[in-house]
């Protein structure tokens, strides 16, 4: 019974203490008891301190700790086997995602009992550098055309379900987690509340540009197929222009003879299509090194230490 809350946590030592009294606060607004399940993802700060502490003076603080950095994902997962609660929210440590909105989310999923989740969006990107908003807006456009997925434009990992969708996204075990996707992938009735966008309470984003742009090639390849169409469909349109352009040349021979001439063009189609089959193969490439790590079904993370009484 009870709201259980999600938090992935990477060096966020100063965040916690500020977190956990932010959310105490809003906790008498709402009707069911919440617990925290705190995920250190291998911090080189003193973050399992803090959370040690934590959970030594409040029994509804439990933490699971990896042995490494094994990414929000990951950390996100080992939250969710973890959570006992009928509901079950998941929230970043950094305060970006605003503890009022529990309120707000809970009260819609009381009143309403056809929804199953409510998310989080942000409307606007304030204090985030103008390419990176850019690049996120194609990133959607993209994965929504291509993969059938439903995927909202700006919205944050803050939700709030019901224990009967969070079955479901265990029930998705894989290697490559994108959780944006998978939350879309199954299924259920999912409202969204959007609000300004908050900057983080201390610290830095662990996300770089680079990091980001990986993050979207990734959930890309991990919910479609389409990237392997286009290396088909190039293919095929390369074939049929030479089909045509054989035939010019062919005829143009029979008419005009051969002077040996053609240098540029034979350059040109050789590099296209040199850097064509490239292309192809690399793309090929990204989904046979998916399956590659899904074959040897490893772990998704590695506990080194947890509180003891998250059993
Ligand atoms: N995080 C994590 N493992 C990582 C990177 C981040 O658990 O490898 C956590 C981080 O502590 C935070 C959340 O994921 O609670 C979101 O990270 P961040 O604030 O850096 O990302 P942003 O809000 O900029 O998307
Ligand atoms: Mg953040």
């Amino acid at each position: 019974m009870g709201i259980s809350i999600v938090i992935p946590c990477f060096n966020e030592e100063d965040s916690i203490p500020i977190f956990f009294r932010e959310v105490e606060k809003i906790s008498s607004q709402i009707d069911e008891e919440i617990d925290y399940i705190f995920v250190d993802d291998g911090s080189i700060d003193s973050t399992l301190n803090v959370l040690k502490k934590l959970n030594s003076k409040q029994k509804r603080v439990s933490y699971i700790s990896f042995s490494r950095n094994f990414g929000k994902e990951a950390a996100l997962y080992a939250g969710l086997k973890q959570a006992q609660g009928e509901y079950v929210a998941v929230m970043d440590a950094d305060l970006q995602d605003p503890p009022e909105l529990l309120i707000q989310m809970k009260s819609i999923l009381d009143n309403n009992k056809r929804i199953d989740c409510v998310g989080s969006y942000r409307v606007n990107r304030k204090g985030e550098p103008l390419i990176r908003s850019l690049f996120a807006k194609l990133f959607y456009k993209i994965i929504n055309k291509i993969s059938h997925l439903d995927v909202v434009d700006g919205a944050r990992d803050f939700r709030l379900m019901r224990r009967q969708m969070l079955d479901a996204i265990l029930e998705l075990s894989e290697y490559n987690r994108f959780s944006k996707g998978i939350f879309a992938w199954v299924g259920f009735k999912t409202e969204y509340l959007k609000y300004n966008n908050v900057e983080r309470v201390v610290g830095n984003t662990s996300w770089s540009f680079w990091s980001l742009f990986k993050y979207s090639l990734e959930g890309i390849i991990n919910f479609s197929d389409a990237p392997l169409a286009v290396s088909f469909v190039l293919g095929l349109l390369v074939c049929i222009i030479s089909f045509f352009l054989m035939f010019f040349i062919v005829i143009r021979t029979l008419i005009m003879g051969n002077p040996t001439s053609g240098w540029t063009s034979i350059m040109t189609i050789i590099l296209f299509l040199g850097g064509l089959q490239l292309l192809s193969i690399g793309i090929m490439g990204k989904y046979i090194g998916k399956i590659f790590l899904e074959t040897k079904k490893r772990p998704i993370y590695v506990v080194k230490e947890q509180s003891n009484d998250s059993f």
